[in-house]
């Protein structure tokens, strides 16, 4: 690993993570909880494993990647030792195979078919993977995520399957600089996640709702995230290759 003395990057890392903990837990204070009821997750797609170990090494204990493939390339490089990763992006049925077993929760469930895919993996491995539900709150780019309306009955459905266990929810938002309409998705879900909770389904345990990105995680918080996904705010924008 590089002295990160050297390094302004690296430097940039460590104020941005100052930063946004101290916003996480003024939100988390201003929407009644204890400044540390929302966990961070420091969202590592695109960026190589020199920065993320230099993270690492700044207290981050969760990671999220998008990509089975570029998770597998870098996890032998990064120091796990105090950290978790999810995987947060869409999951294809011909790529779970790999990913089971090697994440602690798997936030992108966006189909019952999926969900009996990765199941079909874990009991193979003699696991039970955690998952979160993706819920599509109706942004029109979205193309991943169940429709709000049918979440509880695939919620239910879902938690038939062995082998696997759902944890929560997870949304991606919209785009969106009215922070009155944005406030109201993620309130929705907060409500969508509270009346899961309060059905007391068997083998299903709401303890993650997993929302808000660089943009918008106060608002997540303040409407009850307690996780949130941020990238580009503790990295810096993203530098795509050609594959994207
Ligand atoms: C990239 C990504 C993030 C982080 O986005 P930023 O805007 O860089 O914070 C969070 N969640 C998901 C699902 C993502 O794909």
């Amino acid at each position: 690993m590089e002295k990160s003395s050297l390094n302004p990057e690296f430097e940039n890392i460590t104020e941005n993570l100052k930063v946004i903990r101290e916003r996480i837990a003024k939100a988390s204070l201003a929407s009644g909880r204890d400044e540390n009821a929302v966990d961070l997750m420091a969202v590592t797609k695109t960026i190589d494993s020199a920065r993320i170990n230099y993270a690492l090494s700044q207290g981050v204990d969760l990671i999220g990647e998008n990509r089975v493939q570029e998770f597998m390339s870098k996890i032998n490089e990064l120091d796990m030792s105090s950290c978790k990763a999810h995987l947060i992006g869409h999951l294809q049925s011909n790529k779970a195979k790999k990913i089971v077993g090697e994440v602690d929760v798997i936030q992108s469930v966006d189909t019952v078919s999926i969900a009996r895919e990765i199941a079909k993996h874990a009991l193979s491995r003699e696991i039970e993977q955690k998952v979160l539900l993706e819920v599509n709150i109706g942004c029109e780019w979205s193309k991943f995520g169940f429709d709000i309306s049918e979440v509880p009955e695939r919620a239910a459905e879902i938690a038939e399957i062995s082998g696997i266990k759902v944890k929560g929810l997870m949304c991606v938002a919209p785009i969106c600089d009215d922070k009155t309409e944005l406030l109201h998705i993620f309130e929705n879900m907060h409500k969508l996640f509270i009346d899961i909770c309060n059905k007391k389904m068997d083998n299903i345990n709401m303890e993650i709702l997993s929302m808000g990105m660089s943009g918008d995680y106060e608002t997540a918080i303040l409407a009850g995230a307690n996780l949130v996904r941020v990238g580009s705010a503790i990295f810096g924008p993203r530098i795509y290759s050609d594959k994207h």
